[in-house]
């Protein structure tokens, strides 16, 4: 079907005008398209669009665009009274309320009033394109189009194939979304899409850790924001999107997965979704809050004073072995250059995806005096430490005060597969390896979608070939040994990669 996505007159309806549609009618009168949109609810289509038209006149008066292209793209929006006047669009997008039924009903109708060749497009954020289609009289014209929100601020927009979807319709929405100034990503339907499969690495493996006890919440959000490089830790982000709406995507997303054990919801969220205690919508959720909505956040334990009389450091991980002795020199510390320790050393191990007991057991070391450091990320703003359950106090100690003695500071979990980063960050590079396998999206359009719409420092790709595929499969093989949950058995896509030696972006021909 020869559809010209970028005429002039181009015609959208959007259906539905709460938080998302308004969005969506913005992006495309301002992206020259000429916009008609309608609500069930009497009267919500004009508080949207009179709610667009400030938005665009802001928009103007901050200099980003003239006053004049601003009176223009208000002008091309069109309020109507029902879906019977979306006669002329040429695309339809939904953003109605998240029910099937609703959504299948509304397509239903509008098949019976848009011509034949009028694209219909869902705003869906968990329901399968492919369900919502099934019903159709002409499910090959019908796609998903997913935008995030706030819409404007969000370049990302997910075009989605479901089963039936032809290539021409999803080939316009690519070329609509452009024209609506977003970073239009395509991708084949899947439970959670790109982007929020993706997303529930950081935030189930971070629940996971803590229901635990390997750490507390506010200790995770410390280390990834620190270590792992993200502008917000797992709970905050909870916070501030609310479990009302992660806790169902989640369960969502499992139970379309035909319960996969990656994507398994956690006990810790899902008693405060319950409990309704949500976030910043019902100010309290895993953080407390002040009277102006700051998250009350415990202060850190003072760093122990009394240094270790002696550090020995364990050669069995030549690459962490390496890393922990420079920087063990730089801070002075008085070392043993022997090849096992002296009877009252403290003993440091480095491990990729073990724990501090496995490293003691399998290396014959005396476990009440090891402490594991982390050294697969940088340890320029913050440091993990953890012993091992029999690690005594003052080696413990010895080990914080020694790591925190340059003003870093040193966080101390208990003992845990992985730490805290190397898990979740290994999770993240594993579900995105999945999305790859199953030729969900291509790589490099899952790190962009997920830079863009998770605001990730980097995607799944390119944190796993900055830490080395084959240290992103140790963690997951360790922690698939020692937990024996296949949760962490890694994906095939990294397998390949880790044991060929090449780059995980490395596509199969
Ligand atoms: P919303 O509640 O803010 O707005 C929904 C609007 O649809 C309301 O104005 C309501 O009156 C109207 N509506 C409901 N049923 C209708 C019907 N049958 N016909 C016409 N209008 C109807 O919801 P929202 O957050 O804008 O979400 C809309 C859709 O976008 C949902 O499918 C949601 O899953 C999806 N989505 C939401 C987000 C988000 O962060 N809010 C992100 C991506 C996708």
């Amino acid at each position: 079907m020869a559809f010209d996505a970028n005429r002039p007159d181009l015609t959208i309806g959007v259906i539905g005008t709460g938080a998302m549609g308004r969005g969506i009618v913005q992006v495309a009168a301002q992206g020259g398209m000429n916009v008609m949109m309608t609500d069930a609810r009497p009267g919500a289509a004009q508080e949207a669009r009179d709610f667009v038209a400030k938005m665009i006149g802001r928009a103007a008066e901050k200099g980003s665009m003239t006053a004049h292209d601003a009176a223009a793209a208000v002008g091309r929006i069109k309020v109507v009274e029902s879906i019977s006047e979306f006669k002329q669009c040429h695309v339809v997008i939904e953003a109605i309320v998240e029910n099937l039924d609703a959504k299948r009903q509304l397509f239903a109708e509008l098949e019976t009033i848009v011509s034949p060749d009028c694209i219909l497009a869902t705003n869906t954020s968990s329901l399968s394109v492919t369900t919502i289609a099934a019903k159709l009289k002409s499910p090959q014209r019908f796609g998903g189009f997913h935008f995030f929100n706030p819409v404007p601020l969000m370049r990302l927009v997910e075009v989605i194939d479901g089963l039936q979807t032809e290539d021409w319709v999803s080939q316009a929405l690519m070329a609509i979304g452009k024209r609506m100034t977003r970073e239009p990503v395509r991708l084949t339907d899947a439970p959670g899409f790109l982007v929020n499969q993706v997303g529930r690495g950081f935030t189930l493996e971070a629940a996971h850790l803590v229901h635990e006890g390997i750490a507390s919440f506010v200790d995770v959000d410390r280390v990834m924001r620190d270590v792992g490089g993200f502008r917000m830790g797992p709970f905050e982000l909870m916070e501030l999107t609310g479990l009302d709406v992660t806790q169902p995507a989640s369960e969502l997303i499992y139970n379309q997965f035909f319960q996969e054990p990656r994507y398994r919801p956690n006990l810790i969220m899902r008693a405060r979704y319950e409990a309704g205690v949500l976030g910043r919508k019902t100010k309290k959720g895993f953080y407390d809050y002040d009277a102006e909505m700051k998250p009350v956040i415990p202060p850190e334990p003072p760093a122990p004073k009394a240094m270790p009389a002696s550090v020995w450091v364990s050669p069995a991980d030549e690459r962490g072995h390496g890393v922990l002795i420079e920087l063990l020199r730089k801070m002075g510390a008085p070392l043993e250059n022997v090849e096992s320790p002296s009877a009252k050393a403290l003993i440091l191990v480095t491990p990729v995806g073990d724990d501090a007991t496995t490293c003691a057991t399998e290396q014959g070391l005396d476990a009440r005096r090891t402490m594991a450091v982390d050294t697969l990320f940088p340890m320029v703003k913050r440091r993990t430490i953890m012993p091992t359950p029999i690690t005594e106090r003052t080696f413990r100690d010895a080990a914080h005060a020694l790591l925190a003695s340059d003003g870093v500071p040193v966080t101390v979990c208990r003992d845990s597969p992985g730490f805290i980063a190397q898990r979740i960050v290994s999770m993240i590079v594993n579900i995105g390896c999945s999305v790859a396998q199953s030729r969900t999206a291509d790589p490099s359009d899952i790190d962009k979608a997920v830079t863009l719409g998770l605001n990730y420092p980097n995607g799944p790709f390119k944190f796993g070939d900055v830490l080395g595929p084959p240290l992103v499969h140790k963690v997951l093989s360790s922690m698939y040994r020692i937990y024996g949950d296949p949760r962490y058995r890694p994906n095939i896509w990294l397998t390949r990669r880790a044991k060929l030696g090449v780059s995980l972006l490395t596509p199969e021909p």
